[in-house]
């Protein structure tokens, strides 16, 4: 075995798999109205492509978890395979699906029986009218019913991701929140970050999480739960003494990156050693001419290296990646 670690002493066992940049809601965040231009189909890489990587991941590079991401993963046709043929691999990791829940009411019973693990799905308001301005479709009750259908066929414990806009569904926050713990979802608020295809962040504009901390002890008492938080990204809290918690994931004010564990692998077939980094390297390229899998595996260890400290959000040189983050895989 061949471990993915860098030359700060970490070790990513947790690899994130774009399947698509493609996406079918447009949160403002995210991404713009009219799309993006997005990769050329015969730059994707084929599910057999897809599942030989993964294979190669975790039989000889110590990866121990895989998560489908995207763009929206539930967009790609080949989806339920892939997953079947991930469960398969000899070494199994644990797989889990980063989805904005549309159409999962109809795909979540085939995801379970392939073998998906688990369900984090992306939801930063309850307010249908407010949904379609973040998302700009109106889609929220497709949404909750793919939550609901995740949650009945037992991919939980169902994490639901939500991001603060200031003055657009800030104040909604506690709503959310009494909301997912009703429903037994496991909420975790994301701070903004600097990844939007517009480029249109701004540190001073963003909802930080001392402030989210703030907007939800208006309504709830929060203690720190217990558990240390290791790699796990966000921080979290007991909801009115528990057992519901509630996370903070402060990407930018507190970040992690000491702690990561993560590699990505994006829909074209490039490994990104960071979410924020400015370099990709090419494993699409050289398995296609033909390399083996262990010129493959060499060629990830050699990605890994580099890795650099910390994301430098706050630093004066800090430049966003070329790449937005439905193009990454979030
Ligand atoms: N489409 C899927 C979804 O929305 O869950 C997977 C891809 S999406 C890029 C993954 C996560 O990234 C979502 O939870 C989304 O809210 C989050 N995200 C997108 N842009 C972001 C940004 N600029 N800052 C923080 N989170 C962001
Ligand atoms: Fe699509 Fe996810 Fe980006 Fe929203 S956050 S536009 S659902 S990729």
């Amino acid at each position: 075995m061949l471990p993915l670690r860098d030359t700060h002493g970490r070790t990513a066992t947790d690899l994130r798999v774009s399947l698509t940049d493609r996406c079918n809601l447009r949160c403002n965040y995210c991404m713009p109205a009219e799309g993006l231009d997005w990769l050329p189909t015969e730059q994707v890489l084929t599910d057999d492509e897809v599942v030989r990587l993964i294979g190669i991941a975790t039989e000889r590079l110590g990866v121990e978890e895989v998560r489908f991401t995207g763009g929206e993963p539930l967009v790609r046709r080949g989806l339920v395979d892939i997953v079947a043929r991930t469960a398969a691999l000899e070494h199994r990791p644990e797989i889990s699906l980063t989805t904005n829940a549309l159409g999962l009411a109809h795909t979540a019973a085939a995801l379970a029986e392939a073998g998906l693990d688990r369900v984090n799905a992306s939801l930063d308001t309850i307010d249908r009218d407010t949904f379609a301005t973040i998302t700009r479709r109106d889609r929220l009750g497709d949404v909750l019913a793919g939550l609901a259908a995740a949650r009945d066929v037992g991919l939980g414990p169902i994490k639901v991701n939500a991001v603060l806009l200031r003055g657009v569904n800030d104040d909604q926050a506690a709503d959310l929140l009494g909301w997912c713990v009703q429903e037994g979802y496991h909420l975790r608020f994301i701070e903004q970050m600097p990844l939007d295809a517009q480029h249109a962040w701004h540190r001073d504009e963003m909802i930080t999480a001392e402030e989210i901390f703030r907007i939800l002890e208006k309504e709830f008492v929060l203690t720190p739960h217990g558990e240390p938080r290791g790699s796990a990204p966000a921080e979290l809290f007991d909801v009115d003494g528990g057992p519901a918690t509630v996370g903070v994931i402060a990407s930018v004010t507190r970040p992690f990156c000491g702690d990561c564990d993560r590699v990505r692998l994006t829909a074209d077939g490039q490994i990104r050693n960071c979410l924020f980094a400015r370099q990709e390297s090419d494993l699409r390229t050289p398995m296609r001419a033909g390399a083996s899998d262990d010129e493959l595996a060499e060629l990830w260890v050699r990605a890994m290296a580099p890795k650099l400290p910390g994301h430098g959000i706050d630093d004066v040189s800090f430049l966003q990646p070329a790449r937005p983050m439905s193009a990454i895989g979030g």
